[in-house]
């Protein structure tokens, strides 16, 4: 009967570890997905060397700080 107990809740807990990591991975694969559709990349302005975060579809961008056009 000792036996069939820990067998039970060996069963029990490796269930919900694969659950929790399934969901783990489902959560991470939700993360990527919502960064992919922002598409923004770290940019460094040629002018005053701030760093900004602009979208990667832009050809320019115009820096924020000093108004100037980058590439
Ligand atoms: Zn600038």
């Amino acid at each position: 009967m000792k036996i069939e107990l820990s067998v039970f809740l060996t069963v029990i807990f490796s269930v919900l570890i694969t659950i929790l990591v399934v969901i783990e991975l489902l959560e991470e694969r939700r993360k990527t997905a919502i960064k992919k559709d922002t598409h923004l990349k770290k940019e460094k302005c040629s002018v005053c060397t701030s760093l900004y975060f602009i979208s990667s579809g832009l050809k320019y961008w115009r820096c924020p700080f000093c108004n100037s056009l980058n590439k």
